[in-house]
């Protein structure tokens, strides 16, 4: 092969490229085949998410279940810092405790709300404390920019109060959530005193959770809030077809003065943690997956791994000649050094695992959505090349994946595979490399410099309807109040230690 698959993303960094369109983004794919089972996706996606405790950091999760014994497999494109390791040790304790407590429970809709608040308080708040670094920093910037488009909703909103009314309260909502994490951010050295402004901060997630996706009001929520995010941008107030369910959110994209801000992105990205926190509670309790939390787990972490490729973007560029105006200046070849991404070191990983004999770890979380590359060789190169090489490759087949949000990373090296040619009649790291070649020259073909960008995983499922819970505007303001004066007063205690 003439170029490297790796100069496709030295395409994109602006550290090295006179690129001012900004990176490179290709189409967004977040399509999960219908009959695959998703569930196995949302466990391992779930235990992916809750690892990040830094906004930096990327994590992939691989379970396998069978009979008796259950594995997870964890990655970071760094390596799993020690202290992810024992949280991610006690969380899996935990929902095995909550699985041998509980008895099995059926399917949606009676599952949905049969965890109690007993159950999910203390896990929720060893979360919430494990990812509370990120989620602060996601908080943080409601800025002039963000008060200049709160006041502009307002104005639209003018005429219809009922409207009006259900934006102040989630506004609301959200205040109490900022000024209750702000709390919990101010030091202080009384671990109870801590403790209870943990629990305090997930009860104002959970109102807030609950009023967006499962009372009574949530489908004019979405509504409403699709609509303000539609007019924002430009578009006219009514959608050509019915809302998208695509609630989708950018981990990354908190900065309210980026062009395309979405509300409803902003609101799913405060509750996320939230949502993941009831996802892994209800699979601990659901007649499919109490066994897997009830087996004890075993948790094995890959090392990071560090790869070199020499690229040459000039010479890829030049068989490319429709794209030369996208990026301009390029030196002579390099040789590159990078981390391998977490879901490329579980992808290698589990592909040695299963040529020695495990069974098969079916599907692979990832904390966000993939970048292109690791896409490109996970969910497309490596099902295309089981496809050519049929008979060839045993019982295997492609993992599920969430999908990517079309960016081009730079770091960014591919896997070395060459370990297959132990097993295999073929070589299936210069197979992979051909297949993932060709897909990412195609899709760049077609690159798009999409404004709708995501990271996130969350949100592309169907959301967690709670049947019963009735009106909640009333209650939600009402509790807003409360948790208002109880944050005044302790501030208020707090002004006077001082
Ligand atoms: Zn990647």
């Amino acid at each position: 092969m003439a170029t490297s698959l790796e100069s496709y993303f030295y395409l994109s960094s602006s550290n090295h490229a006179n690129n001012e369109s900004g990176p490179i983004v290709l189409p967004r794919e977040t399509e999960v085949a219908e009959k695959q089972d998703k569930s196995l996706l949302r466990v391992a996606s779930a235990l992916a998410f809750i690892c990040v405790r830094d906004q930096k950091e990327v994590y992939a999760v691989a379970i396998r279940f069978s009979g008796q014994s259950s594995v997870i497999f964890l990655a970071e494109n760094y390596g799993v810092p020690r202290e992810t390791e024992i949280f991610l040790e006690t969380v899996v304790s935990e929902l095995g405790q909550l699985a041998r407590s509980q008895p099995s429970r059926e399917e949606p809709p009676n599952l949905r709300d049969t965890v109690q608040a007993s159950d999910e308080t203390p896990i929720g708040t060893l979360i919430l404390k494990h990812t509370f670094p990120k989620f602060f920093s996601s908080l943080t910037k409601r800025d002039s920019t963000w008060d200049a488009r709160v006041a502009s909703i307002r104005v639209y909103l003018a005429e219809r109060s009922r409207d009006l009314k259900l934006f102040q309260i989630i506004l609301q909502q959200i205040g109490v959530i900022y000024r209750s994490a702000s709390l919990l951010q101010s030091r202080s050295n009384d671990a109870l005193q801590m403790n209870r402004r943990l629990t305090a901060l997930y009860g104002d997630l959970s109102t807030l959770e609950t009023f967006i996706r499962r009372s009574n009001e949530r489908d004019e929520l979405a509504r409403l809030l699709a609509e303000i995010d539609r007019t924002s941008r430009g578009l006219p107030a009514e959608p050509d077809s019915i809302i998208e369910d695509d609630l989708d959110l950018d981990l990354t994209e908190n900065n309210t003065l980026k062009d395309g801000f979405s509300m409803t992105r902003f609101i799913f990205r405060i509750i996320a943690v939230n949502i993941h926190i009831r996802r892994l509670l209800r699979l601990a309790v659901s007649p499919t997956y109490k066994s897997f939390f009830d087996n004890y787990p075993i948790i094995k972490y890959c090392p990071p791994v560090e790869r070199s490729a020499v690229v040459d973007p000039s010479s890829l560029l030049k068989t490319m000649n429709a794209h030369e105006g996208v990026v301009t200046k390029y030196e002579l070849p390099e040789t590159i050094t990078g981390p391998l991404h977490a879901e490329l070191s579980i992808f290698s990983t589990l592909l040695q695992e299963s040529f020695s004999g495990e069974s098969p770890y079916p599907a692979i979380g990832v904390s966000k959505l993939s970048c292109v590359g690791c896409y490109a060789i996970i969910a497309k190169a490596f099902p295309q090349v089981i496809k050519e090489h049929e008979g060839q490759m045993g019982s295997m087949n492609p993992f599920i994946i969430q999908g990517t949000h079309g960016k081009m990373y730079w770091p960014w090296v591919a896997p070395d595979l060459s370990f297959a040619t132990h097993f295999l009649p073929f070589d299936l790291d210069l197979s992979m490399r051909i297949a993932a070649d060709q897909y990412l020259r195609e899709a760049l073909a077609q690159y798009i410099d999409s404004r709708c960008l995501s990271d996130s995983s969350i949100g592309s499922g169907t959301s967690d309807r709670l049947e019963g819970v009735g009106d909640f505007a009333e209650t939600a303001m009402q509790l807003a109040e409360i948790r208002d004066r109880e944050i005044s007063e302790e501030l208020a205690q707090l002004d006077g230690m001082i």
